[in-house]
């Protein structure tokens, strides 16, 4: 017989860990068109930051230079087996 304490398992908790580890985080900015209210997301690039206006790219959709980036989002993805 032992006096060892029982402590009950939390498994849960380092599933978790192990999962988020194998996990990478893809960031992304939406771009938004001032003249034309559209809409595009593309992949987060240094040195973007909300409302940062893009004087160097046209709207796809109305050819103004009148983009900016409305918000910035990541996500967390499995990456994929190649
Ligand atoms: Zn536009």
């Amino acid at each position: 017989m032992s006096d060892e304490p029982q402590f009950p398992s939390i498994p849960s908790l380092g599933d978790a860990l192990i999962r988020k580890k194998k996990m990478e985080e893809k960031k992304y900015s939406i771009i938004k068109c001032k003249s034309c209210k559209v809409k595009n997301e593309r992949l987060f690039q240094e040195g973007d930051y909300v409302f940062k206006k893009l004087i160097d790219e046209i709207c796809s959709s109305c050819k103004e230079i009148t983009l900016y980036i409305c918000e910035i989002f990541s996500e967390w993805k499995i990456p994929k087996k190649e």
